[in-house]
């Protein structure tokens, strides 16, 4: 099948972009492609304007100060992946990205992108709403933060506007005593994951004082649940396994010509499990160093 037919523009400028945005509410951005065009290939979108904005370089950077790593949405995957300071200053979108897709999709795809097309089998919207992160939209209205709490409206649905623009995405950094982890399964590595866990551990002394996890491939949705209050009791496999069961209390597993629902939640007590062991280790190694 080919894609329906659609008007192409490449502006010049963020302003020009916005602009004709504004102009056309059935326009989409177009940024590695990697999702949106087999979607127009297989006729699953058909916008009336693609705003392709590959020839903005200005929003390709990938900033990394000591409050966080801030990605361009013209930052390919692999480059972030490639960055020695994005993993010190935040391992987890690292440890992510080792999971996106293929080496061939990784060049070319966009970190911004894949948060702002928000699958929830997606590694980065979870990984962005763990760690409390923020997008920034452009418009002709000007520029507007939305934190990603905010963001994950519905399957593949965002509360951005048609108008508007992601510039970029903002991770906050690790802060002190706080561990990270990152475990997914998939059929193979590259693939998109039949369950994936992201976890955050932070500790206070020997006491863990916060612990939650975010789950790809579950809900419909990115998925953050609060597990401090069972690893509070401490970190051993009575309570690791009880976090995994517990999550599942926030959590619907859905079934689809992958996975049936009952192995998903079979995946999730498993990489619960495994993940906020994992996590606690990373913060209790920070914590000797
Ligand atoms: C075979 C295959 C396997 C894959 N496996 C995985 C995987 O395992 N995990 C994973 O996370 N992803 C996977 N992907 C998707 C890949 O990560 C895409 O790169 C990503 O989802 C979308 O990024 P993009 O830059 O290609 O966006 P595009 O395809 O250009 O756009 C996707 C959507 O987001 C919108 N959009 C993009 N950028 C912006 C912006 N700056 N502002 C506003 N709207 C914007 C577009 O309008 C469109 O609706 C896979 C893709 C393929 C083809």
């Amino acid at each position: 099948m080919k894609p329906a037919p659609f008007d192409y523009l490449r502006p010049r400028s963020l302003a020009e972009a916005a602009a004709a945005l504004g102009e056309e509410p059935n326009a989409k951005v177009l940024a590695g492609g990697q999702s949106l065009v087999p979607l127009l290939s297989m006729r699953l979108a058909a916008p009336s304007l693609l705003v392709d904005i590959n020839g903005l370089p200005d929003l390709a950077g990938i900033e990394v100060t000591g409050a966080g790593v801030r990605i361009g949405a013209l930052a390919r995957h692999a480059d972030v992946l490639a960055s020695a300071d994005v993993r010190r200053v935040q391992p987890l979108v690292s440890l992510a990205l080792e999971q996106v897709a293929h080496a061939t999709i990784r060049n070319r795809g966009t970190t911004v992108g894949s948060i702002v097309h928000a699958d929830a089998a997606a590694e980065m919207p979870v990984v962005l709403a763990l760690l409390r992160g923020s997008v920034d939209a452009a418009s002709t209205a000007g520029t507007r933060t939305v934190e990603a709490t905010d963001l994950f409206v519905g399957p593949l649905e965002t509360s951005l506007r048609h108008d508007e623009i992601a510039v970029s995405a903002f991770f906050p950094a690790l802060e002190e005593g706080r561990g990270v982890a990152f475990e997914e399964i998939a059929r193979r590595h590259g693939d998109y994951a039949l369950c994936g866990v992201a976890a955050t551990v932070r500790l206070d002394g020997d006491a863990v004082v916060e612990a939650r996890a975010g789950y790809l491939s579950v809900n419909e949705v990115p998925t953050v649940v609060d597990l401090t209050a069972v690893l509070e009791q401490g970190v051993d496999d009575a309570t690791l396994r009880q976090a995994g069961q517990d999550a599942l209390g926030s959590l619907e597993p859905v079934a689809d010509i992958h996975a049936t629902a009952a192995y998903r939640a079979h995946l999730v007590r498993v990489l619960t499990a495994r993940v906020l062991r994992k996590a606690h280790a990373d913060a209790s190694t920070m914590a000797a160093r």
